[in-house]
């Protein structure tokens, strides 16, 4: 992750541990995520229940690198709001 936006040069480090509460919303795309793979593989599937803990677990995991992106730029844009007239004053500077 860049320390700021090449595009508008707004921070990315807004303060330390800012980034914890991105938990708050990597969380309910883990839900939603297992929801639908629950859904899938059990019902539609029918895998046993062994290996739908073994399949579900490595889906996951193989997932976090997107689901934690995907969390904190939800995150950010909670708290820093976009601004078209910002881009084009830091391509004037
Ligand atoms: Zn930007």
């Amino acid at each position: 992750m860049p320390d700021r936006c090449p595009v508008c040069n707004q921070d990315f480090q807004i303060e330390p541990g800012f980034y914890i509460g991105a938990l708050w919303t990597s969380f309910p795309i883990v839900i939603f995520i297992m929801t639908l793979l629950s859904i899938l593989l059990l019902v539609f599937v029918k895998m046993q229940l062994e290996w739908f803990f073994v399949a579900i677990t490595i889906i996951l995991f193989s997932l976090q690198p997107i689901i934690i992106r995907l969390g904190r730029a939800i995150w950010i844009n909670i708290f820093v709001d976009f601004d078209a007239e910002s881009i084009t004053d830091a391509e004037n500077k």
